[in-house]
């Protein structure tokens, strides 16, 4: 029997394991021929884009109900490191006891991480959204300072880093802390080395992003880092001292740790070059998918680490992997339009479209654009359909997200 070992099931990871079930069925080759295996730290999918939001209830999909369906195996573990030579992946499982899982394919998509600097205080006393654990964890400290009697910095919340997870922290912060009961002597504050909030959304969206900020009352403290973080607040390099009990870092993403263990190149967000078929650049057998990667998607611009490229990149790996174990032609991966649709919360959204991000659509309008896309677009089948989980798995391409339902 051949093994595609699909390690991750993010965003590319889901979406490279549905593909590749999808065209192993197309081929008419059993399971019992080609085994598909996932392995992820966690049994679920995490609907990651949306680990900001207020509602978590639907952002953990457990894998059982959108893999089994379609007869792709999975297992939970730890994915420590990779030989390429051997095709070999050596992980460890929940228990703590390491394995050894041979491949014959390997599509690498375990995604990106927060880069987390060593700020003292940071790693004890900060949160982040990066993951849906990570993001739960957040949710329970506002409820539990929800519950305490007002207090110095209690109500404060400071978001470093205003690029578009940042943004989308702050700007979702007013609802959070009413639902978590802290609505008297609210403060959000965002924070960023830049002189402007949004530094890589250009001249066209800032304007929009800075009046969205303003009705919500977000705060900025531009041109200044994190000096210190404690559990009574944080300290900034211009000297200021903010008493906030919630210090949240969303600044800046590096690939998954995991592509350094191959012996191939990667720019400097430490993603692998794969070409449009996904291969992985100078290895045989490899594919990789996702922000673990860099793709030129036009022929001109590089991916950028978002779900918008991460699926159809999972797709087209999924498929290719198949087609290229039984020597069928791979499908070339070429999308031509980009767009960012950036949630500000109680004020709406902005869409943007193109390289450039020209305006779009703002306000209500793009937020229906948002809403759309986040609780339906980019969501897999569920209720364990076979054909619609396969169906959904085509390696085709979405056109952009409409602005109008
Ligand atoms: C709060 C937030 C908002 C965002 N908003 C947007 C947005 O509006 N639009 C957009 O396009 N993008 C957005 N993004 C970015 C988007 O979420 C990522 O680009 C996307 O998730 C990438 O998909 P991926 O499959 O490559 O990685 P991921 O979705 O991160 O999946 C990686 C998977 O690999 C697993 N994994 C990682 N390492 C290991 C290991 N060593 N062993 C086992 N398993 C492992 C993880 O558990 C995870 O399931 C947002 C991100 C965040 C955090």
């Amino acid at each position: 029997m051949a093994r595609i070992l699909v390690l991750g099931a993010g965003f590319a990871g889901l979406w490279a394991a549905l593909g590749a079930a999808r065209k192993r069925d197309e081929i008419g080759a059993p399971a019992a021929e080609v085994e598909i295996l996932v392995v992820d730290r966690n049994a679920y999918h995490n609907i990651r884009v949306r680990n900001y939001e207020v509602d978590l209830s639907e952002v953990a999909l457990p894998l059982a109900g959108l893999l089994d369906p379609v007869g792709v195996s999975h297992m939970v573990a730890e994915a420590e490191a990779i030989d390429p030579a051997k095709r070999q992946v050596t992980i460890k499982t929940g228990s703590g006891q390491k394995e050894v899982l041979g491949y014959d394919r390997l599509v690498l998509t375990t995604g990106s991480e927060l880069v987390r600097p060593a700020i003292p205080g940071l790693a004890v006393h900060g949160f982040d959204v990066d993951t849906y654990a990570a993001a739960v964890r957040l949710d329970q400290h506002l409820a539990a300072l929800g519950r305490q009697a007002p207090s110095t910095g209690r109500s404060t919340v400071v978001v470093v880093g205003a690029g578009f997870t940042g943004i989308e922290v702050a700007a979702e912060m007013p609802d959070k802390l009413a639902r978590a009961g802290i609505d008297s002597g609210r403060r959000i504050i965002l924070v960023d080395p830049n002189p402007v909030v949004g530094a890589t959304f250009g001249a066209h969206g800032r304007p929009v992003i800075d009046q969205a900020l303003s009705v919500l009352g977000v705060e900025t403290r531009l041109n200044v880092r994190v000096a210190a973080v404690a559990a009574a607040g944080l300290t900034l390099s211009s000297g200021e001292i903010i008493p906030a009990r919630t210090v949240v870092w969303c600044a800046g993403m590096r690939a998954s740790p995991l592509a350094a263990s191959l012996p191939a190149a990667r720019d400097g967000l430490g993603r692998l070059a794969v070409d449009p078929y996904m291969r992985v650049e100078g290895l045989t057998g490899v594919f990789a998918a996702g922000d673990v990667a860099s793709s030129l998607i036009d022929g001109q611009h590089a991916t950028v680490m978002s779900c918008q490229f991460a699926r159809p990149m999972g797709r087209f790996a999924g498929h290719n992997v198949v087609a290229d174990l039984y020597g069928e032609p791979l499908l070339p991966l070429h999308i031509d339009w980009y767009v960012t649709v950036l949630d500000l919360g109680g004020w709406g959204a902005l869409y943007t479209t193109g390289w450039d991000r020209e305006v779009h659509t703002t306000g209500a309008a793009a937020k229906v654009t948002k809403q759309t896309i986040n609780h339906q677009r980019i969501y897999p089948p569920r209720g364990g359909d076979r054909a619609a989980l396969l169906a959904a798995a085509a390696p085709t391409i979405q056109a952009a997200p409409p602005t109008r339902p």
